[in-house]
């Protein structure tokens, strides 16, 4: 017996994109154009649209985008707001949420996120699939074409995948340069910016790779959100299912009202397979719910074209839940629906609330560097501070600076005030001069404000660090 022959054979495949042997089984979905097909065209090119225009629609004075991902200045403008590193608490709060509005949907409404609004599911089946059955032909027959397809028909399909994947390219950069410096990069040649012209052909070529080659792959394997979904999901969340009580026993001579051998009434389905036909990830909806489903709804509206045919009701597959369909009450309030979604109030209540009580700018400070402190001519402790002054409004700032106790104490700066730009960042150095009785242990607290025109305050509290026991020696001054 040869090394090949005694290896153990699969009984079958073991992922609906490959074939048993290990080899690679393309899928060529066809397109079922019912209502959800229709209604997800419309989000899926509104989707587009709006990813296209984001980075270039601005929402304050200094032109800051909807949304930025300004990764060179550490910064993140989102609808208005400008979150710096700085702002641990708001950032973890707004990544918890995201994670958690994924739990609280998807428990309430499944995969509708990756049939209806991912990226990958929307450019993959409105805009390369659709120039992919355009340019090659291709129904979509189970991967073979009607017909063989020229060589040049490819080509110029690779080509036009190119184009597109380019302009997405551009688009994602759009997202983390600002359109005025994206421009510049765009109309300049690659070698004065280098970095970014680089970044665009490393995304044009993952996107070439993942659109044209990878595919439904992404879905299926590379996906952590689909690898989540037995976690996530429950008897109660939509999903979409096949009801096998109304269906079964299948057949392919079935028809209305017409009785089964041995008895048995017929079930529904006419096993024609166009609901696996349609299936993008390559799935029989009828053996239940499985993993690779993206709840695309592609096999509801084929079955429901045959079923219309057949003149038969619609919803053989349907929006359903493991317990609906099963027989048992639908349950929409659930303890994980209900927890998610206190969870989720509470959170946002706190980043809305952490936002409103954002002051206009932002202190930190730092002690100088170099010697702790040293005595001037005059015997009085001089410490070194340096100020870190963040302007986050979008108004100019005219800033002055104090300290909350300024008897025996007092604070000098470069300028009688700090002015800072919107959005300005600044470093302003601050000696602190204090009388050496104040260190009876060889440091004192004091209190640094700094006060803008309207009033509003930010306040540090540092420790100055002097000559241990300053009062005995003052006194023997
Ligand atoms: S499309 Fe409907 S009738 Fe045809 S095989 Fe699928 S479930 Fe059965
Ligand atoms: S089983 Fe149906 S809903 Fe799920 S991915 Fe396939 S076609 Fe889409």
């Amino acid at each position: 017996m040869s090394y090949e022959e005694s290896l153990l054979k699969p009984q079958g495949r073991v992922l609906s994109t490959l074939e048993s042997d290990g080899s690679r089984r393309w899928i060529y979905p066809r397109v079922a154009k019912g209502r959800f097909w229709h209604a997800r065209r419309i989000v899926a090119y509104t989707l587009i649209g709006i990813f296209a225009v984001i980075p270039y629609i601005p929402i304050n004075k200094q032109g800051d985008p909807l949304i930025l991902i300004d990764l060179l200045n550490r910064k993140l403008h989102l609808l208005g707001f400008t979150f710096l590193p700085t702002d641990t608490v708001l950032l973890a709060l707004l990544m918890v949420s995201m994670i958690l509005s994924v739990f609280f949907v998807t428990a309430l409404l499944g995969r509708v996120w990756c049939g209806w609004a991912c990226p990958q599911t929307v450019y993959m089946e409105y805009v390369y699939r659709p120039i992919e059955r355009l340019l090659t032909g291709k129904a979509g027959q189970g991967g073979e074409p009607r017909k063989k397809v020229p060589g040049w028909r490819y080509v110029l399909m690779y080509g036009v995948f190119l184009i597109v994947s380019l302009h997405l390219a551009n688009t994602g950069l759009a997202y983390f340069v600002p359109y005025r410096e994206l421009h510049t990069w765009i109309t300049s040649p690659p070698w004065h910016h280098p970095i970014g012209f680089i970044a665009v052909i490393i995304v044009t070529a993952w996107m070439m790779w993942d659109f044209a080659y990878w595919r439904e792959q992404m879905c299926i394997i590379g996906c952590p959100y689909g690898r989540f979904q037995s976690v996530l999901l429950d008897r109660n969340s939509l999903i979409i299912s096949y009801d096998r009580a109304r269906g079964e026993p299948r057949g392919k001579k079935k028809r209305l009202s017409l009785p089964v051998a041995n008895g048995k009434s017929s079930g529904d389905c006419v096993d024609c397979h166009l609901c696996a036909s349609v299936c993008p990830t390559g799935i029989d909806i009828r053996e239940g719910l499985q993993i690779e489903c993206i709840a695309c709804a592609q096999c509801i509206d084929a079955c429901d074209s045959v079923m219309d045919k057949l003149g038969l009701p619609r919803g053989l597959i349907r929006y359903s839940s493991q317990a609906r369909i099963s027989g048992e009450k639908q349950r929409i309030i659930r303890p994980r629906v209900v927890i998610y979604g206190l969870i989720l109030v509470i959170l946002l209540s706190l980043m809305v609330t952490t936002l409103i009580m954002m002051k206009p700018f932002d202190l930190m400070v730092a002690r100088g560097r170099g010697v702790p402190f040293v005595i001037d001519p005059n015997g009085q402790v001089v410490n070194t501070w340096i100020l870190k002054i963040t302007n986050r409004s979008q108004d100019h700032q005219r800033l002055q600076v104090r300290l909350q106790d300024p008897e025996n104490i007092r604070i000098e700066t470069t300028d009688s005030a700090i002015r800072l730009a919107p959005g300005e960042v600044i470093d302003e150095p601050v000696r602190i001069i204090a009388d050496r009785r104040l260190f009876q242990n060889g440091h004192y607290r004091a209190v640094i404000q700094v006060r803008d025109e309207k009033g509003n305050t930010r306040e540090k509290t540092v420790l100055l660090l002097g000559p241990y026991g300053g009062h005995a020696h003052a006194v023997s001054q």
